[in-house]
């Protein structure tokens, strides 16, 4: 039999698709072998918190002046996804606070939980359900530390009603480097300085949150947009809604979903923690009106990364139940963010945008029009949250004009690719300078320090202050030089890629492989 050259192009390119499609399973595999680790408890008491905290505070008796604390994580479990140029520099100082994973207490009568910095949202709320209650904002991702939220911005889709995860704290114990104690009428100050801070102001160790009684279930409802405008008038309407989020799926095909607390499992019922399940996205796509157990609700979004791990189905043959249930389980954000900390995550942000964009209600459908024409990146999240006028000055939804935001979750590929990833950040940047809004920083952060100095600037002369009347002036790493992409990164990233999109993907899927096996538990370092 003959093939015609067409022919023979797309025999190739299906027998490298299903190629690359086994090379991501075998990763999968392995990774999950060399990554299983033992059950730890859940709680400590307060004794054993103090007694690892004194060990903490005498090992800051002997860091030499002017050195900078930094948390150390290991990178694989870091949601996270900036280059940390900041950590080869001779002041690096890491501090240990990886055994602080541990809740302390729940108060169900006075609605409070305390717990360690480093306990990961998807544990805490699975005590936390075991008697009835809930935070009040749970991160969609349940790898999300409560420490990493309050210090880098968390938000969900209650946050219409309750803000970020740093407006539902009460109290907070931290390290500056000696330990200081705020909270809502102490210290509130340095309180507030610590939202979005991104450990440039003080390092948690301890802190109490507002809890409340949960739901059993969530039940969504749906409704169609064929306009920006349209949509974002409607998530401004709180409703009574006890969530509300959008998906645009383009620019004319936007969905506004709320969500009703209810104790009742109504029909149809949908779950989205198993992992074959099919992903959330696409559910509620073609489901107007369904019912989710709470825990599969909050984190609704774990598998798939939102949708970003959707290429890797399309690899496999296609999402269906049994790619799912194959390769499924490595499609969580825990297996999803280790394998891309294995790798350069320079290639990372040459192949897809990742970035959280608040902009005020009034301007998101403007935004979100020029975004379609400058980037073009389907799906799109669209989060409303309510505004704070309390001091968190470095935090997104900060303004004392503001009531509201929207925050455009920006994660995927862009309509052109190969695409000017220097470019299009500087670009989507300006935008917001204009619009009056901030991306999270948690993401590659392209400002130059003109544009960081325009959006920061006040802020960081009011965090300045706060630092030096808690002893912390010299003692962490300055915001923008911590978060800031050095010349020599935005250089990489300036390298034009010379293969297909196909190509460049097994490009990346063959680092990660090597150094998988060069060092298959990862380093520990700090975002
Ligand atoms: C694709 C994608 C989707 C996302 N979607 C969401 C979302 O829906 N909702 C949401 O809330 N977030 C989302 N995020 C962002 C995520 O919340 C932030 O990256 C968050 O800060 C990560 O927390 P972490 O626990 O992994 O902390 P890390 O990554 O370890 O740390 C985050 C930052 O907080 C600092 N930090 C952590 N712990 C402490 C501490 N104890 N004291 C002082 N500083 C500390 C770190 O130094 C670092 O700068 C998303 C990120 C990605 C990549």
């Amino acid at each position: 039999m003959h093939l015609l050259a067409g022919e023979q192009d797309n025999a190739c390119e299906m027998s490298s698709t299903s190629q690359v499609g086994i090379t991501v399973l075998v990763v999968g595999i392995v990774w999950y072998a060399l990554n299983r680790r033992p059950a730890t408890s859940r709680y400590c008491t307060e004794a054993d918190y103090q007694t690892r905290l004194s060990k903490v505070l005498s090992s800051l008796e002997s860091r030499p002046p002017g050195s900078k604390l930094s948390l150390h994580r290991r990178t694989l479990e870091s949601n996270t996804i900036r280059n940390a140029s900041h950590k080869i520099s001779p002041s690096y100082f890491p501090v240990d606070l990886s055994s602080f994973h541990h809740i302390i207490q729940i108060d169900i009568t006075n609605q409070f939980v305390v717990c360690e910095s480093g306990v990961p949202f998807g544990e805490l709320l699975r005590e936390l359900l075991k008697v009835g209650m809930t935070t009040l904002v749970v991160p969609e991702l349940p790898g999300i530390t409560v420490g990493g939220a309050i210090a880098g911005g968390g938000l969900e889709s209650s946050s219409h009603r309750y803000g970020q995860v740093s407006d539902t704290v009460l109290e907070i114990e931290c390290l500056t480097p000696g330990l200081r104690t705020c909270s809502l009428d102490d210290n509130t100050e340095l309180f507030y300085a610590i939202s979005a801070s991104y450990n440039t102001c003080a390092l948690m160790t301890k802190i109490k949150l507002k809890i409340a009684p949960a739901p059993k279930y969530v039940s969504l409802s749906t409704k169609l947009y064929t306009s920006f405008q349209g949509a974002v008038d409607d998530l401004q309407k709180e409703g009574g809604s006890d969530t509300i989020e959008g998906i645009a799926y383009s620019s004319d095909d936007i969905l506004v979903i709320r969500g009703q607390h209810t104790n009742s499992a109504a029909s149809p019922l949908r779950k989205f923690t198993r992992h074959w399940d099919k992903w959330y996205y696409k559910t509620i796509r073609t489901s107007p009106q369904i019912t989710v157990p709470y825990y599969d609700y909050c984190f609704r979004y774990n598998y798939g990364s939102f949708w970003m791990a959707n290429y890797v189905l399309d690899m496999l043959g296609g999402d269906n139940i049994l790619t799912r249930f194959v390769i499924g389980a490595f499609l969580d954000t825990k297996h999803l963010f280790a394998v891309l900390h294995s790798g350069n995550l320079t290639d990372l942000g040459r192949m897809r945008i990742i970035q959280d964009c608040y902009v005020p209600t009034g301007r998101a459908a403007e935004f979100l029009q020029a975004e379609d024409e400058d980037v073009g990146v389907y799906p799109l999240w669209l989060c409303p949250i309510k505004g704070t006028s309390t001091k968190q000055v470095l935090a997104s939804h900060y303004s004392l004009t503001e009531g509201s935001f929207i925050n455009v979750g920006i994660y995927g590929r862009p309509r052109r690719f190969p695409f000017d990833a220097s470019g299009m950040h500087l670009r989507l940047i300006d935008l917001l300078i204009d619009y009056g809004g901030r991306s999270m920083l948690y993401a590659q952060t392209w400002h130059t320090p003109k544009q960081f100095w325009e959006m920061y600037g006040d802020a960081i002369e009011h965090i300045d202050g706060v630092k030096g009347a808690n002893g912390a002036e010299d003692c962490f790493f300055g915001l923008y030089e911590k978060v800031r992409l050095s010349q020599a990164e935005r250089e990489e990233f300036g390298k034009p890629m010379l293969g297909t999109e196909g190509e460049e993907t097994r490009k990346v899927v063959k680092d990660i492989m090597k150094r998988k096996f060069k060092n298959p538990i990862g380093s520990w370092t700090c975002r």
